[in-house]
């Protein structure tokens, strides 16, 4: 893995000035946050450098105000919210830079907490203007980046202000970097991948990469049914994008090339319509769908057959469900496969790291999340990881 800095690399920081920049770009529901998992990833970094004395700036972006200002999307929102997890008293300050900044620092003692505005309000955010990184920079010590979930955009806040000031990995960056790592970085073989989700389309990049990294690829979700068709079987009425056939076959190609073992399931859970429990729903053989069925999940001999896989790995990344899993019973692989990942993970014999949205979600749902070796909430960070892809805001952070 890159070297990069952490807290452990500052000295004394008694009365510096620390520009933290955090995710605080909470969910909100009647002006209150309603999941406040960002604030808690952030907290261990913001008291620590609280306590050891530093006055901490914290910056984040909240919403898409495009360069703008609007007061529904000031930070000064959340500010409540940070208070409450953090337990502490935070100072919110309606700028990023200048005068109004200086004076702030001025009444900050040390070991307190400054909010700054929404670093987007603020068209140099998102350009990465290099005066704004510069005006910004101008009032700290030191940079620490702890929002990874932002680190794949090239922005003033993520990636410029480490031009302009020693910068250092927080401690949730450097959590998830090094579980990243363990995961495709510098992997413990032999490796798994599960793919899952509802296109192809989305996560070709995901599956390219990952043919040439892992020893298996396990195919699941919608995007099965457009490998399936590929290789010439009938999908009947399923999500599937028949237009990536060549795609789906060259990646096959690929995967084949470069020893890698790819699982498509060969029994399936198919419906005539998307519903709960419909009266049509039915388990077959892949090559038994009839043309007016949909495959809706992975069926349950091949989940069996994929426990075995897991169970002769080291290492399990996942991105994306096998079925449908909001709606149950197509949940049935997800929950079981999820379970047993999270048990090997448990008995020590698998490291697991899993990400994106709705993979955060299934495996919540399967009661799995928290046996998970790392369970990344970065989303579109994460699959640019997965992508292969060197992000900015953590190339930024290298020594
Ligand atoms: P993530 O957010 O974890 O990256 P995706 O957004 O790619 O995952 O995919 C999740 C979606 O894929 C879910 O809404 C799920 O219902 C859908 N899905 C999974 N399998 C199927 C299937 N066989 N047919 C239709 N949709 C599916
Ligand atoms: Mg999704």
């Amino acid at each position: 893995m890159s070297k990069f800095r952490t807290l452990d690399d500052l000295g004394d920081i008694a009365g510096k000035v620390a520009l933290v920049r955090v995710d605080l770009n909470l969910p909100m529901q009647e002006g209150r946050a309603s999941d406040v998992t960002r604030v808690e990833a952030a907290m261990p970094t913001i008291l620590e450098l609280a306590d050891k004395g530093a006055k901490v700036l914290l910056l984040a972006h909240f919403g898409r105000p495009a360069g703008k200002r609007y007061s529904t999307m000031s930070t000064s929102m959340v500010q409540g919210d940070v208070e409450r997890v953090l337990n502490r008293e935070i100072m919110f300050i309606p700028e990023v830079s200048g005068p109004v900044v200086e004076q702030s620092i001025g009444i900050l003692g040390n070991g307190d907490i400054g909010l700054m505005d929404n670093v987007r309000f603020w068209p140099g955010e998102e350009a990465n203007d290099p005066d704004f990184a510069r005006a910004i920079a101008a009032h700290g010590d030191f940079y620490v980046n702890d929002a990874f979930s932002a680190a794949h955009r090239a922005h003033a806040t993520t990636e410029g202000l480490a031009h302009f000031l020693p910068a250092y990995a927080g401690r949730a960056m450097e959590a998830e970097l090094k579980a990243l790592d363990a995961a495709l970085g510098n992997p413990e073989q032999p490796v798994a991948a599960v793919v899952g989700g509802a296109k192809v389309s989305s996560k070709l990049d995901v599956l390219t990469n990952l043919v040439g990294k892992v020893q298996h690829l396990i195919i699941g979700g919608g995007m099965a049914n457009t490998f399936l068709a590929a290789k010439g079987i009938d999908v009947g009425k399923s999500l599937c994008e028949h237009d990536l056939a060549d795609t789906a076959r060259r990646i096959l190609d690929e995967a084949g090339h470069a020893g890698c073992t790819v699982h498509l399931p060969y029994d399936v859970v198919v419906a005539k319509e998307f519903a709960a429990n419909p009266a049509s729903l039915r388990t077959c053989n892949v090559h038994e769908v009839e043309a007016d069925e949909m495959i809706l999940d992975v069926g349950p001999l091949a989940v069996e057959a994929l426990a075995d896989v897991l169970k002769t790995c080291r290492t399990l990344v996942w991105n994306g469900p096998l079925g449908a899993f909001e709606t149950e019973p197509f949940d049935a692989a997800t929950v079981a496969l999820a379970r047993t990942a999270a048990a090997l993970t448990q008995d020590g014999s698998l490291v697991s790291v899993a990400g994106g949205g709705d993979t955060v979600a299934a495996l919540a749902h399967a009661g799995a999340k928290d046996d998970f070796t790392f369970v990344s909430t970065a989303g579109g960070a994460f699959l640019e990881w997965m992508e292969g892809k060197e992000l900015p805001g953590v190339a930024a952070l290298v020594k």
